[in-house]
């Protein structure tokens, strides 16, 4: 890839979760990497005009804690004396409105931004919200990805570091507690799942769990294999996620309806195991992913679970590519 193309194309305008499915979608097959980069271009200006547009969406939870929709992933907001924080960043078109949104839900500064993964959709925004004041807290491998050029072999695509504003300043590797606005924040790293940089943040006393990507509410997820990514740890980690919330937990998922509960949670995790299983079958009879794809593994899911960018055909492949 040219520098030229490096410099159009930075991270910071690209949405990992986005690109690869639309551009599928659009050709209904396989893309060449040069038809797939063509496909990302117009993808980054689509992204970026949706996001320019789209209002935001306020979902007042408890304890302090909202939601807001309509720009890349799910961002919960928790208010008070402490300062806004913010659990992902959005795309940075929607600046204006996700301030406007969050000056209505109080007039408290911004001083904290977790982030639940590397992905451009839900780090975007890292830049402006840091010049808000927001400190930057992630996994160190959001730090690692962020820090350094990253390539996604499924696009052959090749990716800018961030510019340093941007880049989380605090990280850990496993666990992490905070204390803010009288609320505990618990933040926990999973094992590899939908990147290798995921975590989850729990509200403990207001009993809200931000599950980042690791589960996408009533649509079939992105799986990033380039950054160790795959269907085994999407499983276990929305295991974990059943074993850690209650039937009054509210869980909040990267993208999908962004107000979720368990039992929603456990339907998900029954489609992931059963495309898993049917998938593994044909695979184990040394059908090409061709002939996989062709025998529709996902059908009994795909009127509710297919409706999104990620479509029957993209997500055999990403289950395929792991089992
Ligand atoms: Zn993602």
């Amino acid at each position: 890839m040219s520098p030229r193309h490096e410099s159009k194309l930075s991270r910071r305008n690209f949405c990992a979760c986005c690109v690869g499915a639309t551009a599928f979608a659009a050709s209904g097959g396989w893309l060449t990497p040069r038809q797939a980069l063509a496909e990302a271009r117009n993808i980054v200006d689509l992204i970026r005009d949706s996001a320019a547009k789209t209002p935001i969406k306020v979902y007042k939870l408890r304890g302090g804690v909202s939601i807001l929709e309509g720009s890349g992933g799910n961002i919960a907001v928790v208010t008070g004396s402490d300062g806004k924080v913010f659990v992902d960043a959005g795309i940075t078109a929607s600046r204006p409105r996700i301030l406007g949104a969050a000056n209505d839900l109080s007039r408290d500064p911004i001083s904290c931004l977790i982030n639940t993964h590397w992905h451009f959709d839900h780090t975007d925004g890292n830049d402006w919200l840091n010049a808000e004041g927001a400190a930057i807290i992630a996994h160190e491998n959001t730090h690692k990805h962020l820090m350094s050029a990253q390539r996604v072999d499924d696009w052959d695509f090749n990716f800018s570091p961030s510019p340093l504003p941007a880049v989380p300043t605090e990280t850990f590797s496993s666990e992490k507690t905070l204390s803010l606005n009288g609320s505990t924040l618990h933040l926990k790293h999973y094992e590899a799942a939908h990147t290798d940089s995921d975590i989850s943040v729990g509200f403990g006393e207001a009993d809200i769990l931000h599950v980042g990507d690791t589960y996408w509410n009533g649509i079939y997820p992105f799986i990033d294999y380039s950054t160790g990514g795959s269907i085994g740890g999407m499983i276990n980690a929305t295991e974990a996620n059943l074993a850690a919330v209650t039937d009054k937990t509210i869980v909040i998922p990267g993208h999908g309806a962004p107000v979720s509960n368990r039992a929603e949670l456990s339907a998900y995790r029954d489609m992931l195991v059963a495309i898993r299983d049917n998938v593994a079958r044909l695979k184990q009879q040394e059908r090409s992913l061709e002939e996989t794809i062709a025998a529709k593994p996902t059908a009994e899911f795909d009127a509710h679970w297919g409706q999104f960018v990620i479509t029957p055909a993209l997500f055999t492949r990403l289950v395929y590519e792991g089992v």
